[in-house]
């Protein structure tokens, strides 16, 4: 027997129409590279999003078809997302930060018909034309003339009615950075999208309402904006998108729009707290700023709390739609002291309802939630990969487990302590010794802008760490003073055998150490 309730669709353009009908007037506001200024309001995105619709099949776009975009955050970006899902297409953000041959790959591999990209990004689109073998349009986010995406907008009537069909059909695709290997293309379904994003908007995850003012520093290509354009969508929020992330610009928008709601990777608070220390401006209305990506150090997070803002630690992936868990204050916040409460949110928090994890060892066996034993990290859930695009293999055990690649710990309380990446973990002598922990530490120091611990190849513990560090500018600090520092928080045996003083260190596209750059450039490295 079936229940009788109504088999209602969960598609994202449900989340549009609702903000159109309920939240019409709020606005969402966009700084341009240029630094102009447009704004806009649901009933504007939806409008728009229903021309784009209608754009699309006219230049021969068919359900399923793939939509790229080369763009930061702005409302004709969110356009793009809703018109493209609205008419049966998957949008494809592109991160363009990756290198030439990565987005050579992923534009085939995903068989971009069409391609939306910024002013700013025309050169990447130029350099790669003759390598993408699908796209057949290109068009202009921010230019005023014929191939720009106002220009295709304006020969349509927006009279249209969005494709309808099973929620199990795909709306999205988003290859991960590549981190690890090759890019992997994650299919995000119109279900999968919808309930992220009611997860979202809770209390204990983005805490959004219709009172939030967001603005998602985390760009729109890297791992779904985390949801904020589908979730923003179904809380009615008011959006503040800025096309450049210059610290200067960010915090003037803030400022002047009132944002309460912010998310990023942590390089982008270190970049702010440059600009605060050098101007003595500070964000005014923040309450809530999400970071995720990596690990959140704990001088950042001390810092951010004691401006009174709460600071949700969070974890994911592009495989997780990206809320794996989330750092929200516990029940019995208001009894813990400061440095408590810090020590909480040093760790990457809870799962929301809809995902389930667990930590196993190497052989599969199941670890206890005991703060002690850690294991590969495993998730499953409704908006967790099933499979990536052309797999031949589906990326889950038969119990549907996704194998993160993390190495974590589960408290008893449930909150999920993230030690490593598996293949950054550095083994000295049968134990492991945990490079993020090292690296927050070290950046706690005095002088210190950043650092990298990697392992290096010892003849009697098989590895032994060694960091290599960012001095800040005008910084002297000395290796022995960072050694003395990291002696206060880490194991004796987990201290690096050296110390190395480095101009700075590459990163991957989404701002996260490059750890296999700098292990390839070590790969041969002997201690002294
Ligand atoms: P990529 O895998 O290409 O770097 P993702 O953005 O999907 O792209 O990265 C997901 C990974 O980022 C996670 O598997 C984890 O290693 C790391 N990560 C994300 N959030 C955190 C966090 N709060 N603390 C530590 N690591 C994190």
């Amino acid at each position: 027997m079936l229940g009788g309730m109504q088999d209602f669709e969960l598609r994202v353009t449900t989340l549009l129409d609702h903000a159109a009908r309920e939240h019409w007037g709020r606005e969402l506001v966009t700084r341009w590279a240029d630094g102009s200024e447009t704004r806009t309001t649901w009933a504007g995105i939806a409008r728009d999003a229903r021309k784009l619709a209608q754009a699309l099949e006219r230049l021969g776009v068919k359900k399923g078809d793939r939509v790229g975009t080369l763009a930061m955050n702005h409302s004709r970006h969110l356009v793009a997302w809703y018109g493209t899902a609205g008419m049966g297409g998957l949008v494809h953000t592109i991160n363009p930060r990756l290198f030439d041959d990565q987005l050579a790959f992923i534009g085939n591999h995903a068989e971009d018909k069409v391609l939306f990209y910024d002013r700013a990004f025309a050169p990447i689109v130029e350099r790669l034309k003759p390598h993408w073998t699908t796209i057949e349009h290109y068009y202009c986010f921010d230019s005023d003339g014929p191939d720009g995406f106002e220009a295709l907008l304006a020969a349509e009537d927006g009279n249209y009615e969005w494709v309808k069909g099973d929620e199990r059909e795909p709306c999205m695709i988003c290859y991960t950075s590549g981190t690890t290997g090759n890019p992997k293309g994650v299919i995000y379904t119109h279900r999968s999208s919808v309930i992220h994003a009611i997860a979202e908007m809770q209390p204990d995850v983005f805490d959004l309402s219709a009172r939030a003012v967001a603005m998602p520093i985390v760009p729109m290509f890297h791992a779904v904006g985390w949801g904020l354009p589908w979730a923003g969508a179904a809380a009615g929020i008011k959006f503040v998108f800025s096309a450049v992330n210059d610290p200067l610009v960010l915090c003037e928008l803030m400022n002047r729009e009132k944002v309460t709601h912010t998310a990023g990777v942590p390089t982008v608070w270190f970049a702010m707290f440059q600009y605060m220390d050098a101007t003595g401006a500070k964000p005014e209305h923040l309450k809530i700023v999400t970071i995720g990506g990596s690990a959140a150090p704990r001088a950042m997070i001390e810092r951010l709390m004691k401006m009174g803002i709460r600071v949700n630690h969070a974890w994911g992936m592009t495989e997780t739609s990206p809320i794996g868990t989330m750092g929200a204050p516990s029940w019995d916040w208001d009894d813990l002291s400061f440095e408590q409460q810090v020590d909480q949110v040093c760790k990457q928090g809870k799962v929301p309802y809809g995902v389930e994890l667990r930590v196993v060892d190497d052989e599969g066996n199941l670890q206890p939630r005991d703060g002690k034993s850690s294991g590969r990290l495993q998730v499953r859930g409704p908006w967790i990969v099933q499979s990536y695009f052309k797999a031949e293999e589906p990326a889950v055990d038969a119990d549907n487990w996704f194998d993160t690649g993390d190495v974590a710990v589960l408290h008893p309380d449930g909150t999920m302590q993230i030690t490593d990446r598996a293949k950054d973990v550095i083994k000295s002598g049968g134990e492991w010794i945990s490079s993020v922990e090292l690296e927050n530490a070290a950046v706690g120091c005095a002088g210190v802008a950043e650092a990298a611990a990697i392992g290096v190849h010892h003849p009697k513990w098989e590895e032994r760490p060694i960091l290599l560090v960012v001095r800040k500018p005008g910084s002297e600090v000395t290796a022995e003073e960072v050694q003395a520092h990291l002696a206060q928080h880490v194991a004796k045996w987990w201290l690096p055998d050296e110390v190395h003083f480095v101009e700075s260190l590459p990163h991957t596209a989404t701002g996260k150490l490059l750890k296999t750059a700098i292990r390839a450039q070590y790969k041969d490295f002997k201690l002294a």
